[in-house]
Order: structure tokens, then sequence, then C-alpha cells
């Protein structure tokens, strides 16, 4: 009797060891910062898919460029039950109340490829400062001298710093031999490719079009810059950077407009980030997550548990590379060459 009993208990633990690997049925709360981008769509369904394939529930709430917005957001996910939070911050500043709130509820945040400079909060990303050394290191290959711009991030996003200080890194002996002429630089209020296409108009103006090289932070301020070079006749004489293989971009690079695109499969980082949360949530600590490693590079200095991902540049040579992916077909990759 005895060891029928042992055996049944055996069984039931197996029986809910197996129900909870295929339905935890935590709620992972993702609070986004600007869906409207092209790239976060990518994002979101590798983070449906993989909460899907954990047996957990996706919800989300999308701040519209606003960071207040972004803080009542963070505060309904949380009262509609969230589990574990991931966080497309805004602006990184502005969101630590909600951060805070959360953390101290016992809800575990992930810092989504922005830096939310909180101890307690995980980072995942791709190597930012990489992606601007990638950029810069293209434009150079094509112009190693000349007046060169540069049409930076967000300034509520680290990013943009980050991606700066990569590509000063690349550029910094060319600058400071004379080489290199920084005739312009600033930074795209909410990334948004209309203020970047407003102040390329400004720079071309402000140097009689003597512009050589743009280094844009991104792929939709790259089409900014570009609509601007493009109404003085200059897109394709002047080469340009930007990042998140946006489709747009990526047709851009096939016919010539665009210089660089620097890839970061957001399909893994959706991935990654929603199997840390669901994780986190499930009683994970920070330290057990795989490939965790501890970042200390932010403004503050604050040692974060993180995660980082390898982005990958993308030109004409090697645009293949995202064609065999399945990121984007031949066929719209190559629209109008
Ligand atoms: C991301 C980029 C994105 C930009 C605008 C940055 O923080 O790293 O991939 O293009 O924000 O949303």
């Amino acid at each position: 009797m005895k060891s029928v009993l042992k055996l049944m208990a055996g069984a039931a633990i197996i029986a809910s060891m197996h129900s909870a690997a295929i339905a935890k049925d935590l709620v992972v709360g993702v609070s986004w910062s600007n869906f409207q981008e092209e790239r976060w769509k990518t994002d979101e369904a590798a983070i449906k898919a993989a909460l899907e394939a954990s047996g957990d529930k996706y919800i989300s709430a999308d701040a519209q460029s606003s960071a207040a917005k972004q803080l009542t957001d963070i505060e309904s996910l949380i009262a509609q039950g969230a589990n574990a939070l991931i966080v497309l911050a805004q602006d990184s500043d502005a969101i630590a109340p909600a951060i805070e709130k959360a953390t101290a509820e016992g809800i575990p945040v992930v810092g989504y490829d922005r830096l939310i400079e909180n101890p307690a909060a995980f980072y995942i990303t791709f190597d930012n400062k990489e992606v601007g050394r990638m950029q810069a290191r293209e434009v150079f290959k094509v112009k190693p001298e000349g007046n060169f711009v540069f049409i930076k991030g967000s300034s509520s996003d680290p990013n943009a710093d980050f991606l700066f200080a990569g590509q000063m890194e690349v550029l910094k002996e060319a600058v400071d031999g004379g080489k290199i002429k920084n005739v312009g630089e600033a930074y795209t209020d909410g990334w948004k490719p209309e203020n970047a296409q407003k102040n390329m108009e400004q720079f071309l103006t402000a140097n009689d079009n003597k512009v050589d090289a743009v280094v844009a932070s991104n792929d939709g301020t790259a089409g900014g810059a570009i609509a601007a070079l493009s109404a003085q006749g200059l897109a394709g004489a002047v080469p340009v950077s930007g990042q998140d293989g946006d489709f747009a971009a990526l047709n851009r690079v096939a016919l010539g407009t665009q210089t660089v695109s620097v890839w970061k499969d957001a399909r893994e980082l959706g991935k990654k980030a929603a199997e840390i949360a669901s994780a986190l949530a499930a009683g994970k600590t920070m330290d057990e997550i795989e490939g965790v490693q501890t970042f200390n590079g932010g403004p503050k200095g604050v040692a974060m548990k993180s995660v980082f991902l390898a982005p990958l540049a993308i030109t004409k040579d090697n645009l293949n590379v995202v064609i065999d992916a399945g990121w984007i077909s031949k066929d719209a990759a190559c629209q109008g060459v």
C-alpha cells in the first residue's frame, strides 16, 4: 500500500511538472514605447510566439512616444495581473517610478533593447556601441575624409549616446587628424524620420550642400536624411548609415542610396526576452539566466545583469544574409534594382 501511494505521489509530481512545462499560465506584460515603427512588430511576434510556447500569456500597451502614457501603461499592465514586465523605455529617466513600483511589488522587469538603469531590472539588448562602430566603419570605408554629419537618436534613449560613442571611436583618429570635419550633429527628437529630415535640411543649407557623409543612427532617421539629400540631387552620392534591417532601408542598400543597415535579428531578441521574463516570473534568479553578464557602461555606472546579442553590418555585398535568414524576400529587398 505504502509503495502504491509513493508511486501515485511520484506520478502526481511528474504530472504537475509536465503541466508546468506546457502551461505555466503566467502573464507577461510588454510596454512598447513607439509601436508605429516597423521593427517592433517583429519583436512582438517573437515575444508572442515564445510565450505561447511556454504556455504563458501576452498582454501589451503602446505608449505612442509619450513618456507620461508609458507610466500609466505600466500601472495598467500590473493591474491586469502581469507577473513579469518587458519594457521598451521611451524615456530612461521618466520611466524610473514605474520600474520602482513594479520591482517593489516583486514583479521582475526586463529592460528591452534600451537601458533602464535600475539594478533590480534585467537588461537585454544588442551591443549598441558595436552597432555605432559598424555604422561609422562602413561610411568611412566609402568616404575616408570630408564633411561628416551625425544624425543621432533620441536624447531620452541611452542607445543614442552608445551609438554615437561607437561611431566616434572609429572616426576619432581621422577627426583629430583633421581629415574628417564634423559639420553637424543633432539628436533626433523621438527618433522620428521627419525630425531627422529637418535636421539634415538645416545641415545641408548651413554647409552649402557640402556634406560628404552622413552617419545616421537608425534606418528611420537614415530615410529622413536621404529624403533631404534626394531633394538636393545628392541621394546615392553621399554614404549614409542606418540600423534595424527595415525593409525600405534594405531596399535602399540594394538601390545604392543607403550604404549600410546594421541588422539586429529582433526575432532572437524577442524570443530571449520572453524566455527570460517567463523564467524570472517563475522564480529563477537573474544569475541563473543563461549567458548572463554584468554591464556597467550606462550613464550612472550601475551594475546591471544583462544579456548582449551580436549585430551584423549589411551592405550591398552581403545582402544575401538577410534574404537567406528569411528576414526579407529577395523581391522586397531588390525591388526596382
Ligand atoms: C533601437 C533601435 C531603434 C530606435 C528607434 C533604439 O533604441 O535600438 O533599433 O531603431 O531605438 O526606435
